[in-house]
């Protein structure tokens, strides 16, 4: 956003990855602003998770450089690199269907108590005093995306639409630099949507970094301060919504069939 200052975040230069041999991303560059919203489009198979799973440590790139704050975490474990600021929510959200909305937003807080989350009536000190600060985090997340109201409300009673709120709860409770949210618009009612697209301004105005991978292209639109578009593991176009909107090459090789 123009109040921003243009800080680089995140810096990909020349990103590949195969899997037996399919070039799932290949040599894929761009840059992130502090305290801005991209969003990452291409057809299906475009390799738009893979990047995710790349830049969090689920898979090393073959290549490349992922440059966060400044530092190289190609490579980095998940673990590090969530111990560095960034967190991601999953494409089909892995609840706890028999926890309460609270109890699954916990389970994304880091330095989880050593005797277990439901430490027993003899649990140490320490490891209770853990425990709370973790239930703290999780409470303050859920507030944050207008949940806390339904905190110890079994999971599986909330609609979709809130149990993809709790998803980011969980993702926000390691106080995240930045967020990458892998299609959460998916299945949602319209005004579902539109109670994320609030929740994304909300976290873009307290200075989150936002990566959105979406298929709900009037969503993207309307959210983004960039674009990068995929088309078989290569990047075919960058630009502002309005640019990429309108490039041949992106109507051709996705927004033509979307539409
Ligand atoms: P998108 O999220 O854009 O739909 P993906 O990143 O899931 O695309 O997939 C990109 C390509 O990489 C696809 O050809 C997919 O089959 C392949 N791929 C992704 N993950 C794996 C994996 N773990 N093993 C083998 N192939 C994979
Ligand atoms: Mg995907």
């Amino acid at each position: 956003m123009a109040d921003h200052p243009n800080s680089v975040l995140l810096d990909l230069k020349d990103v590949s990855r195969s899997f037996a041999g399919i070039r799932a991303l290949s040599l894929v560059s761009f840059s992130v602003e502090r305290g801005t919203i991209l969003s990452l489009i291409g057809p299906n198979g475009a390799g738009k998770s893979t990047l995710i799973n790349v830049i969090t440590g689920v898979y090393a790139p073959h290549s490349g450089v992922i440059d966060f704050e400044g530092e190289n975490i190609a490579g980095r474990t998940a673990d590090v690199v969530a111990s560095k600021g960034i967190a991601r929510t999953f494409q089909l959200e892995e609840l706890f269907g028999s926890m309460t909305v609270l109890e699954n937003a916990m389970t994304g807080c880091n330095g989880k108590s050593r005797s277990g989350m439901f430490s027993c009536g003899f649990a140490l000190p320490a490891a209770r005093r853990e425990e709370e600060r973790i239930r703290q985090e999780a409470i303050e997340s859920l507030a944050l995306v207008g949940l806390e109201e339904r905190a110890f409300e079994p999971i599986s009673r909330l609609p979709l639409g809130e149990r993809k709120l709790v998803g980011i709860a969980r993702a926000l409770c390691t106080k995240p630099t930045l967020l990458m949210l892998d299609e959460p618009a998916g299945g949602l009612a319209a005004h579902e949507a539109e109670r994320l697209v609030s929740l994304i301004h909300l976290l873009l105005e307290k200075g989150l970094t936002i990566l959105l991978v979406e298929h709900n292209m009037p969503f993207v639109m309307s959210l983004s301060d960039k674009i990068v578009v995929l088309e078989a593991g290569v990047k075919i176009a960058e630009g502002i919504p309005e640019a990429v909107r309108n490039n041949p090459r992106v109507i051709k090789a996705y927004l033509g069939q979307e539409q």
